[in-house]
């Protein structure tokens, strides 16, 4: 069985507390491995071992940084289908998915591995005619990365990449549910042969190892996507100590499907935005805002898009929804069900565990559906992150924007309609930091700025060139001869 090591100075270590936690598959309940349970001492090992690579790592030319990413981009391509699979079997997600989230790993190193070659400043014109004025960046120095479990290559990946060839070292804690397959993503690092010190990875509990990289005095940034309970907590830190900070983190994602649209593209949007992956992305579809003349349509047509569902182990060929990602999981999901039972929304799908066969075995939960949801219930308020939507109706269409705007998350927002107007207009009003038009609420494309508005986010934005903003500082120089 693996047990899983630290990776800190260049090494591959055991942590000091000699304590190990064992990972579990969320399909069946067998033990998958071992993760090093480490300790504040373990953090604050690697953390000096960051702190003195980051001299020579920032020293280095941009292109030559880019060429470990470029190799590590190789490594982690030749690895996709074993990566993969420990990614099905961490989390449950369905073997196509979890390929399909490596090799956008492999595309985010080359992408930023290409950003080491591109400009950093601007020549700005000075008022002094004889002086030359431009901008320049600057590493942040020492960056902390603490990563969730739903997307355990892709997060660290996207965080990793810009933070390296930016020009800062950095310590990761990955999230302990999918600690396997985030050592594997380092290790691909490591065969590319990146300096000591520069990546250093630590595994364990959040309220120790990730506490004490947020506190850490030589942490110069954190990087953080999880819950924002979390969240908060981790910026709270952060601001008392003067370190740089970014939060992304949960959502409430709308999708409004206007009297026009075109139903099937709406369905087909609905069933895979919001339960794909089990609904565990910070991006799910969970409320849907249809209009009231087309809303007994729309929803005959979602139940029989649900018939098409098949539920089970993500590594079988033809599973299209795995396990919810462990047992906590499931039981947040599950309270959620019966909360939206009790509150009177009405449950037209699903609403159960799956227990029969070797499904018991594992964490399945129905895709479930409650239709006549109003926007005070908590169903409609707070994150699920599970395979469950609220039905909501409307009558015209700025009443459906309001629904949209009426919870404290602002990160990805959806619209089915066919006419101009109603797109240009939805833009402008909703509050969401990802947009999307006659396209599912999830959809991330790794060149352009993510992030979302309101309690999910910090408001700066990740990925594409927007991750230059947090990985860097502006210096602003002016020459005279
Ligand atoms: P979580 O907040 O429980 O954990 C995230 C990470 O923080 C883990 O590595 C955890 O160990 C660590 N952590 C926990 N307590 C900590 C503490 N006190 N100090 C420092 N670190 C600590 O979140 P999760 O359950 O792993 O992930 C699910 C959440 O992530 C959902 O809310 C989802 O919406 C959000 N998410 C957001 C995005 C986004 O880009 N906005 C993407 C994916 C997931």
């Amino acid at each position: 069985m693996t047990t899983c090591l630290n990776y800190i100075q260049g090494q591959w270590k055991e942590s000091q507390t000699g304590d190990v936690k064992e990972i579990y598959n969320p399909t069946n309940g067998t033990v998958l491995g071992k993760v090093q349970q480490s300790s504040k001492e373990d953090v604050d090992e690697a953390v000096a071992a960051a702190s003195e690579a980051k001299r020579a790592w920032r020293k280095l030319s941009g292109a030559a940084r880019g060429q470990y990413l470029f190799k590590a981009a190789d490594i982690l391509e030749s690895r996709i289908d074993d990566i993969a699979k420990t990614m099905t079997e961490e989390m449950g997600k369905t073997l196509p998915e979890a390929k399909g989230e490596t090799a956008r790993g492999v595309a985010i190193l080359r992408y930023y591995a290409g950003e080491g070659m591109r400009k950093t400043g601007d020549v700005i014109p000075a008022t002094d005619s004889e002086a030359l004025m431009y901008t320049t960046r600057t590493p942040l120095g020492t960056v902390g990365i603490i990563t969730p479990w739903n997307f355990p290559v892709a997060i660290p990946i996207w965080k990793m990449a810009p933070a390296l060839i930016y020009g800062n070292t950095v310590v990761i804690k990955p999230a302990t549910e999918t600690a396997i397959t985030g050592t594997k993503v380092v290790e691909c690092f490591y065969e590319a042969g990146i300096p000591e010190g520069v990546i250093n990875m630590v595994t364990g509990a959040g309220s120790v190892v990730g506490e004490r990289i947020v506190e850490h005095p030589s942490i110069a940034g954190i990087t953080f996507t999880g819950s924002d309970k979390t969240g908060k907590r981790i910026g709270q830190t952060a601001l008392t100590r003067g370190a740089k900070y970014q939060l992304e983190m949960g959502g409430k994602n709308p999708t409004i499907v206007a009297s026009d649209a075109d139903l099937d593209k709406a369905v087909a949007g609905t069933v895979s935005g919001a339960f794909k992956s089990t609904g565990q992305k910070c991006t799910a579809t969970s409320r849907v805002i249809v209009h009231q003349d087309i809303k007994d349509q729309f929803v005959d047509k979602l139940l029989s898009a649900m018939e098409e569902i098949k539920i089970g182990d993500g590594l079988q060929e033809g599973i299209w929804m795995g396990p919810c990602a462990s047992e906590g999981q499931m039981n947040t999901v599950l309270d959620y069900i019966d909360i939206g039972k009790k509150e009177g929304a009405k449950l037209i799908h699903g609403g159960n565990r799956l227990s029969d066969g070797a499904l018991g075995q594992g964490y399945f939960v129905e895709p479930t559906i409650f239709d006549e949801v109003t926007s005070n219930m908590k169903i409609a308020q707070e994150e699920i992150f599970g395979p469950v939507i609220a039905i909501m109706t409307f009558c015209e269409i700025e009443e459906a924007f309001e629904l949209a705007n009426d919870t404290d998350y602002g990160l990805s927002a959806s619209i089915y309609t066919e006419k101009i107007g109603g797109m240009l207009k939805f833009v402008e009003d909703v509050d969401a930091g990802l947009v999307r038009i006659n396209a599912e609420t999830a959809g991330v494309e790794l060149q352009a700025p993510f992030g979302g508005m309101k309690q999910s986010s910090s408001h700066s934005r990740e990925q594409g060139e927007a991750a230059k903003e947090f990985f860097t500082s502006i210096k602003t120089v002016f020459v005279k001869g």
